[in-house]
C-alpha cells in the first residue's frame, strides 16, 4: 500500500440500477414514471432563454422554492431543494447525523442509507423489519443519534400509517427524524403536517416519481425554518450552485400543473391495483404496495432465474442480491397499461 493510501476516503458505493437504452424495452427496474412531465415543462423549455446560462443561477432557486411552498402551503424558509432527493439526503446526513450514537434505520430500505453513513463516518444500526416487512415503531425506543425510514418504504411499497409515525417522533424528541417520502404521493398520507407539530422532523420528497422528471434531478426537504437554516448553511459551505437555471424554471414548471399530477398519479395506481389482482391469479406474493413498484416473490419460481430471462425479452425488473431475507423478490415498477400487459403475458406463460 502507497503511504497516501492511507488518507482515501474509502468508500463501497451505491449501485444505481442500470440504465439500458434500447429501442421497444420495457424498462421497469428503477422506479421511474411512464408518462411524460407535465406539458409545462416542455412549455418552459422551449421557452427557455439560453443566453441567461451565462449568468450564475440564484443560489436560493427561489422561483423552485416558491413554487414548492405555495403548493403544499408552506412558507419559503420552510423548504430546502437539490439535485435529487439523493442529494438533499446526503446533505441531511451531512448536517444532521453527527451523533456518536448509532443512526437507525430499517435493515431492509433504501440502500443509499448505509453508504451515506459509511462514507460521513456516522455509527448506524440497521432495525429488522418484522416477518411481514413491516417497521415496528417500538424497536425505535433505544438510544440513537437519528432516524430515517422511507415511507413508504422501499423496496418493499410497505406504508406506515401516520400515527405509528408520529409514535416514533413522539418516542425521539432528542433527535432528528427524517421521513423519507419519494413514493407518498401513489396513495399514501404525507406526514407534512407533523413538520408544523414537531421541529425536529424533515419529510423529504422527489420530482423523480409523481412528477415524471427523474432526468431533472429536483428533491426536495420541508421543515421548520430552523432545520432549514441549518441545511442550508452546510449546503453554502459545500457548493452554493447545486440547481441550474433550467431545472429552477422547469421545476417550477411542474409544480404548477397540478391536475396533470393528480391524473398521473391516479393512473399509476389504478394500473398498480389491476396488476396486484393479475399477479395474484398467478400466485405471486406481494405485500400491499402503496408506492409504484411491487415487491413480489413466488413459492416455486427462482426471481433471480425470472429477473435473468425477463432480461432476455428486453424487460428490465430490479433484483437485490442483499440483504439474504429479500433474495427471492424482484422490484417491478409499475409501468403503463401496455408495458404491464406485455409483463403479464411474458409471466402467464412462464408458470
Ligand atoms: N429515496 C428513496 C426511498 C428512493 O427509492 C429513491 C430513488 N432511488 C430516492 C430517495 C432518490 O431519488 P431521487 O434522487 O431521484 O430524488
Amino acid at each position: 500500500m502507497k503511504n497516501w493510501e492511507a488518507n482515501i476516503r474509502k468508500v463501497v458505493p451505491y449501485v444505481p440500477g442500470e440504465q439500458p437504452n434500447k429501442a421497444n424495452m420495457i424498462k421497469l427496474n428503477t422506479n421511474e414514471n411512464p408518462y411524460p412531465p407535465a406539458p409545462g415543462v416542455e412549455k418552459a423549455m422551449q421557452e427557455f432563454d439560453t443566453d441567461r446560462l451565462r449568468l450564475y443561477p440564484d443560489p436560493t432557486a427561489h422561483v423552485l422554492v416558491k413554487a414548492i411552498a405555495d403548493r403544499y402551503g408552506l412558507n419559503e424558509n420552510q423548504v430546502f431543494v437539490g439535485v435529487g432527493s439523493d442529494d438533499v439526503l446526503a446533505m441531511c446526513f451531512m448536517t444532521f447525523f453527527n451523533s456518536q450514537k448509532p443512526l437507525l434505520f430499517p435493515d431492509i430500505t433504501y440502500s443509499f442509507y448505509d453508504v451515506w453513513a459509511e462514507e460521513f463516518r456516522i455509527p448506524y444500526e440497521q432495525i429488522p423489519l418484522d416477518e411481514d416487512f413491516q417497521i415496528r415503531p417500538a424497536d425505535y425506543n433505544r438510544e440513537n443519534g437519528g432516524i430515517i425510514f422511507p415511507n413508504p418504504n422501499a423496496p418493499t411499497g410497505n406504508l406506515m400509517p401516520l400515527e405509528q409515525i408520529e409514535e416514533i417522533i413522539n418516542n425521539n424528541p432528542d433527535v432528528i427524524v427524517i421521513v423519507d417520502e419519494a413514493y407518498i404521493d401513489f396513495g399514501g398520507v404525507s406526514a407534512l403536517p407533523l413538520i408544523e407539530k414537531y421541529d425536529n422532523v424533515l419529510v423529504v420528497q422527489t420530482f423523480s416519481k409523481s412528477r415524471s422528471m427523474a432526468g431533472m434531478r429536483i428533491g426536495y426537504v420541508m421543515a421548520q425554518p430552523e432545520l432549514i437554516r441549518y441545511l442550508n448553511d452546510v449546503k453554502y459551505s459545500f457548493n452554493s450552485y447545486t440547481m441550474n437555471q433550467l431545472t429552477i424554471t422547469m421545476g417550477a414548471a411542474a409544480v404548477e400543473d397540478e391536475a396533470y399530477f393528480k391524473e398521473t398519479t391516479a393512473k399509476i395506481i389504478a394500473t398498480r391495483e389491476r396488476i396486484k389482482e393479475e399477479l395474484k391469479k398467478l400466485g405471486y406474493i406481494f405485500g400491499d404496495s402503496m408506492s409504484n413498484f411491487l415487491f413480489v416473490t413466488h413459492p416455486t419460481i427462482s426471481m433471480e432465474q425470472l429477473f435473468e430471462d425477463l432480461k432476455k425479452r428486453d424487460i428490465y425488473v430490479r433484483h437485490f442480491n442483499s440483504p439474504e431475507r429479500i433474495r427471492n423478490y424482484l422490484r417491478i415498477t409499475i409501468g403503463t397499461d401496455e408495458e404491464m400487459d406485455t409483463l403479464l403475458a411474458f409471466l402467464r406463460e412462464y408458470q
